[in-house]
């Protein structure tokens, strides 16, 4: 549908708002993007800065608006994760069918192509412009050095606050009545560290894998980079036996990654320096509702629903929230009143599910490797899945390599669940897990 062109203004040039500039300014209308933060392609960074994995929502999001291609070849595919577990050699698990891989993408030059896509498209960047407040009903941004300092003001049609995980947009959503806010901090924090290339600029482990160290109470994992190196990322407590409270010493560091991380004490030197180096970051999920403000602004993105890193799916899920905007808009026209309607509606139950979803791997990933029903129960949803692909798609499957809603993914996973746990209570399961009365059983349930 036809639409009359209007004066936008982004707030944030993250990930989610540049994409969402590129696919406004494709609709004929001005864009302008403030950010606090310096032009990232002014920053020196080595390329090796952290880095995230795409799957299919997010690559959904990017093919509508013709850039997949562009962006497949700063990416790097991992069809597999190799699990290192001690006294094991390293063993491969295939994340999906043939042909199915989630993809390792450096944040900062992704985002840094998205923002020279947005400028080639029209858009106008407002870099080292921190907004300070917005003016709900009369749309107005104010940008200045300081809370207290002078403010610039600009007037604009229609505001997207793209403003991440602690939005100053919702903040002022925040203030009016019947807003409702959580926001809620997990007990483990991360830290990144880097395995530098070889030499000769080769990668030191399999390229095309996710590594993941799993040890219980933390674990180490890792994604390649183009030039070589790993971007790894240590998920640890705070507080508590092995944490980051009680590492504070390079020799303890150095005792830590020998004792934990045996295969990788050639790159202790490194993984030690960064230690030390590098900040420990928290992680939060974030809900709130409504996301809209009548016709007039928008939370899309980490300032809607941020959530735990655990399955891969922030940015996904933001790019998701553009997608599905754009197919409201192409539907509604100039009705901006219905478009934020019905986005808000649409999003919200799949923004909590992946939220839920997340959180529960985050559980599952710090207290159930290790438990030895758990892991057989993973094998018998494997063997049953690999056996009948028609009647049994894993909840992982789900939610990376397919488009339909979250929502649906969680809603589907907890029916499996509840099979699972009447399969694991049959006489015998640890000798008979392989057999036809298991897999019949599992047909049986699933008919029900
Ligand atoms: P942000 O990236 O937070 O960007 C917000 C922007 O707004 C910033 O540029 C900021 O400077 C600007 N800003 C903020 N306040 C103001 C203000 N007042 N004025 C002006 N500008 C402002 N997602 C995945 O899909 N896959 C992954 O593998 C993955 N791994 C992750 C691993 C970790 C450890 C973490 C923490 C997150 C991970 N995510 C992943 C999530 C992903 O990083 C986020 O969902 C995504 O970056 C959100 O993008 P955004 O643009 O909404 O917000």
């Amino acid at each position: 549908m036809a639409q009359t062109a209007k004066n936008i203004a982004i707030i944030g040039s993250g990930l989610v708002g540049s994409l969402l500039a590129i696919y406004l300014k494709k609709r004929g209308h001005a864009v302008t993007i403030f950010d606090r933060r310096p032009d990232i392609r002014t920053v020196q960074f080595s390329g090796r800065s952290i880095n995230l994995a795409m799957s299919n929502r997010g690559w959904k999001a990017l093919r509508r608006v013709g850039l997949e291609d562009e962006i497949k070849k700063i990416a790097i595919p991992l069809e597999k994760r190799a699990m290192h577990v001690n006294d094991k050699p390293v063993y491969f698990q295939n994340y999906g069918k043939e042909g199915e891989a989630i993809w390792s993408i450096s944040r900062g030059v992704l985002n840094r192509k998205m923002i020279d896509l947005a400028e080639e498209a029209g858009a106008v960047f407002r870099f080292n412009e921190k907004v300070w407040d917005v003016d709900l009903p009369e749309t107005k941004v104010y940008t200045g050095e300081t809370e207290k300092s002078e403010w610039k003001e600009y007037q604009f049609d229609l505001i997207f606050g793209c403003d991440g995980a602690f939005s100053r947009v919702r903040h002022k959503m925040q203030r009016r009545s019947r807003f409702n806010y959580s926001q809620h901090f997990i007990n483990v924090g991360y830290k990144e560290l880097t395995i530098p290339a070889n030499v000769d600029g080769r990668h030191k482990l399999d390229k095309n894998s996710f590594h993941i160290w799993p040890r219980g109470q933390f674990m180490l994992i890792a994604m390649p980079n183009l030039d070589g190196s790993f971007t790894c990322t240590l998920f640890m407590p705070f507080e508590g036996e092995v944490s980051f409270e009680n590492i504070t010493t390079e020799k303890e560091a150095k005792a830590f990654f020998k004792s934990y991380f045996p295969n990788v004490r050639k790159e202790i030197e490194n993984l030690t320096e960064d230690f030390f180096k590098n900040p420990t970051s928290a992680m939060v999920t974030m809900k709130c509702y409504p996301w809209t403000y009548w016709n007039k602004v928008a939370l899309v993105g980490d300032s809607a629903h941020a959530i735990v890193p655990f399955y891969g799916q922030g940015m996904n899920a933001g790019f998701e929230d553009i997608y599905a905007l754009d197919q409201l808009i192409e539907s509604n026209g100039d009705d901006w009143e219905a478009i934020f309607e019905a986005y808000q509606i649409q999003r919200k139950p799949n923004a909590d599910a992946i939220a839920e979803l997340s959180y529960r791997n985050f559980m599952e990933m710090s207290s159930k490797t290790a438990d030895p029903m758990f892991l057989l129960q993973k094998k018998i949803e494997k063997r049953f899945a690999e056996r009948h692909p028609e009647k049994w798609v894993p909840v992982y499957s789900r939610v990376t390599f397919s488009e339909r809603p979250y929502a649906e993914a969680l809603a589907i996973g907890d029916k499996q669940e509840a099979i699972m746990q009447e399969v694991m209570r049959l006489p015998n399961i640890e000798t008979i897990w392989d057999s036809e009365v298991v897999e019949q059983k599992m047909v049986q349930l699933l008919s029900r």
